[in-house]
């Protein structure tokens, strides 16, 4: 095990569009979303557009149709197989939908890869209809975070996943994405991680004006096939890496036991 955690997130990452837009665009309802987003919160309104969507007919079959031909960069898929192969422990992050992220990942035989998809929720209702709730609830327990939208702090989320990993003895992260939203996470990543902001996009903005405020080293990335290229390499460095420290370990230990007596103490021979 490479001790590694490799965060995603979903939209303009990992697809190269925005689900929920490639959702609502192919499905003709796109005047709809323009005229309703000024009047409430994003991940409201995509539950407003399914039940819209709904109402004029449009399957849960129709939806999943478009969804598994969304726009993907071709070295993508394999990216997230090889850093899987390499033993790393991958994740989902993203303000999409559980529904919309497990079509398209099992569409492209992927889901088995993340360990881990932090979403808001998203299921198929009695009437056959796609219901999207928030991340967290901000009626009744809102996350406080002022940098983030109001149905999801990614920096939380990331939290979160340093305190298991300590338990679980993984050392560090590398975080991609594009996003407003993946400056938060950014900021909470430590010295020994990384972060891949998509080169020109919010995040990779918001971390360039703010440089100072971010431990981890920074990589940008245009596309999937840097994106597989940088990320594989980061890998490759860490665990080479890793082996040494190991190594160099491995030889204090046995010095160290041998400074304290030759042998272990021999078993006693019962008569
Ligand atoms: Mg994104
Ligand atoms: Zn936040």
């Amino acid at each position: 095990m490479a001790g590694i955690v490799v965060i995603f997130d979903f939209d303009k990452t990992i697809i190269d569009v925005d689900s929920d837009n490639w959702v609502v665009d192919e499905l003709g309802a796109n005047d709809l979303f323009n005229q309703l987003l000024p009047t409430m919160p994003w991940n409201s309104l995509m539950d407003r557009m399914m039940k819209e969507l709904h109402t004029q007919g449009k399957t849960i079959e129709d939806i999943e149709e478009v969804l598994k031909r969304v726009p993907i960069h071709p070295r993508i898929v394999p990216a997230i197989k090889s850093a899987y192969a390499l033993g790393c422990d991958l994740r989902v992050v993203s303000d999409a939908n559980v529904f919309f992220i497990e079509t398209i990942l099992k569409h492209l035989g992927i889901r088995d890869c993340f360990s881990e998809i932090n979403t808001n929720p998203g299921y198929v209702d009695e009437e056959e209809r796609l219901q999207i709730l928030p991340y967290v609830d901000f009626q009744t327990s809102p996350h406080g975070c002022n940098l983030c939208p109001p149905n999801m702090c990614k920096g939380l989320i990331v939290e979160r996943i340093q305190a298991a990993m300590a338990k679980e003895g993984k050392k560090r992260i590398i975080y991609l994405g594009d996003g407003i939203g993946d400056f938060c996470p950014s900021l909470k990543l430590r010295e020994g991680d990384f972060v891949m902001p998509r080169k020109d996009y919010p995040a990779w903005n918001l971390i360039k004006e703010n440089r100072t405020l971010v431990k981890a080293e920074v990589h940008e990335w245009t596309d999937g096939e840097e994106l597989e290229h940088i990320l594989l390499q980061l890998i490759n460095a860490i665990t080479i890496e890793e082996r040494q420290l190991l190594s160099v370990e491995c030889k204090f230990h046995t010095m160290s036991k041998a400074s304290h007596g030759p042998f272990p103490r021999p078993l006693p021979v019962p008569y």
